[in-house]
């Protein structure tokens, strides 16, 4: 079927237990936010759905065709303007220049950057705006599956709450599923439908579905 699902993950690095038997499914169009304390495994399991770590064992069932991912830092390319930094994924995918330079423009529009910005270099960019050009790049891809590392941490309060706007937005639209690690509440409350608690080391202890909707919370 379509969407993801994990069978008794476990891995180790090393001697170090970092994934106990991990049972996890997502639903086309859910969105999931992964909590728990340092350490405890989360980003690990992130890479295992990401298919960028083997586990040790278990069975991965990811029919996601398309995924876009989001970090901490925004890690733009120093060297590339917004848009080209933005249309980087479709470069790879053998886009035209054209059509990456509008893809690109349109999801600029939609994170709200200015026309005047289209061209500028991330150093002068302030770091909202880089969180922008970051999810864009993430977006760009079309993903079904967005995969987010703590990736508003480094914002205010005032910032962050703009960009749970855009994602939400865009997530409601295309319908797209969307995996989110975080340490914030508020995020976790405005973001996902759905709140996985992990603890240390590597275990799924708690599943708080999230009945209400977006707009009353
Ligand atoms: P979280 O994302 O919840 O903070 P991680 O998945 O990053 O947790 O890490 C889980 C545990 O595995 C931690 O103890 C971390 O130090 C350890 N770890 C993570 N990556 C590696 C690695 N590549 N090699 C060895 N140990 C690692
Ligand atoms: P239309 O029905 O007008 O052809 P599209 O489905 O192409 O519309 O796009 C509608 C909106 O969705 C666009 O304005 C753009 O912001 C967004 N969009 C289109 N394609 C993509 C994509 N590959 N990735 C992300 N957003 C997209």
């Amino acid at each position: 079927g379509a969407g993801l699902r994990l069978r008794g993950i476990s891995h180790r690095y090393g001697l170090t237990e970092v994934l106990q038997h991990i049972d996890f499914a997502m639903m086309p169009g859910e969105s999931v936010a992964l909590v728990g304390p340092s350490g405890c495994g989360k980003s690990t399991l992130m890479h295992v759905i990401a298919g960028l770590l083997v586990p040790d064992q278990g069975k991965v069932e990811n029919d996601f065709l398309s995924l876009g991912c989001m970090f901490q830092q925004p890690r733009l390319l120093p060297w590339r303007a917004v848009l080209d930094n933005i249309a980087l994924g479709l470069r790879a995918r053998g886009v035209s220049f054209e059509a990456r330079r509008r893809l690109a423009a349109a999801l600029a529009a939609r994170m709200e950057l200015s026309v005047n910005d289209y061209d500028k270099y991330p150093h002068e960019l302030s770091g909202g705006m880089q969180s922008r050009v970051a999810l864009a790049r993430a977006l760009a891809v079309d993903p079904d599956l967005l995969l987010l590392d703590e990736p508003f941490s480094a914002l205010d309060v005032g910032l962050r709450a703009e960009m749970h706007r855009l994602v939400r937005g865009y997530i409601e639209d295309r319908h797209c599923s969307m995996l989110m690690i975080t340490h914030d509440m508020m995020e976790a409350v405005r973001l996902a439908d759905r709140i996985v608690m992990m603890a240390t080391p590597g275990r799924i202890v708690h599943v708080q579905r999230l009945d209400c909707a977006w707009a009353q919370r």
